[in-house]
């Protein structure tokens, strides 16, 4: 799963509208943030296997750190106590932990039974992938529900407001359409270093997110 991760991230503002965008997609997105890390290191492995699922070439040897269903737990609920810890709000630091743990439950729709419950597994996943058009189906469907939740809650105070938030709806939509239809990746290691560029993402968010306000239907909410 790609996109359905930012939808997942722009409907967490609904939730708790005083948080950054940033945090909700660093939250949702976490796990496929610190996989390319756990692959440089060595820790986790990925194999390139063309023609695996219809809308990635990816096998997904060994992940248990980044994307079984505890080791999410377990970060949700580190990065929820760090922005407590630093913000004092309750509510938001459930959101963020809560964003985490989507994760595993959006990736179990996609993937092949190949992500791990516990580190050792049992194994699971739906398949999704296994169909173009119902991958499309429900990752821009997911993406675009976000959107709707995200968009009335906020409104853009000037101009990088709006072309911040959708330059990089923009890129993410490019980068994931030239993933499902471009070449697969020339090796484990490129895919590794290209998959760290999606952190930018973190950092573009927040940017566009400051330069939007919450509508005032959702400043009452704390
Ligand atoms: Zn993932």
């Amino acid at each position: 799963m790609f996109l359905g991760h930012f939808g997942v991230a722009l409907a967490a503002k609904e939730l708790a509208p005083r948080t950054s965008l940033g945090t909700m997609v660093l939250a949702a997105q976490f796990a496929d943030l610190l996989w390319p890390i756990f692959l440089l290191t060595g820790l986790e492995q990925v194999r390139i296997a063309p023609g695996i699922t219809r809308a990635t070439p990816l096998d997904f040897v060994h992940y248990p750190i980044t994307h079984s269903l505890v080791g999410q737990v377990l970060w949700g609920v580190a990065l929820g106590l760090l922005y407590f810890s630093l913000r004092r709000n309750a509510k938001s630091a459930v959101v963020i932990g809560a964003c985490v743990v989507s994760h595993w439950f959006l990736d179990v729709i996609a993937h092949r039974p190949d992500l791990p419950v516990f580190p050792q597994g049992p194994f699971v996943g739906l398949g999704l992938w296994n169909s173009l058009p119902a991958t499309v189906a429900i990752e821009c469907g997911l993406l675009a529900l976000g959107l709707m939740l995200y968009l009335p809650a906020s409104r853009a105070k000037d101009r990088i407001g709006v072309y911040g938030l959708w330059s990089l709806m923009v890129v993410l939509v490019a980068a994931w359409v030239s993933s499902l239809f471009g070449p697969p990746p020339p090796s484990e290691r490129v895919l590794a270093y290209s998959a760290l560029a999606m952190w930018l993402a973190v950092p573009w968010a927040a940017w566009a997110d400051r330069h939007r306000e919450i509508t005032t239907s959702f400043a009452l909410k704390p």
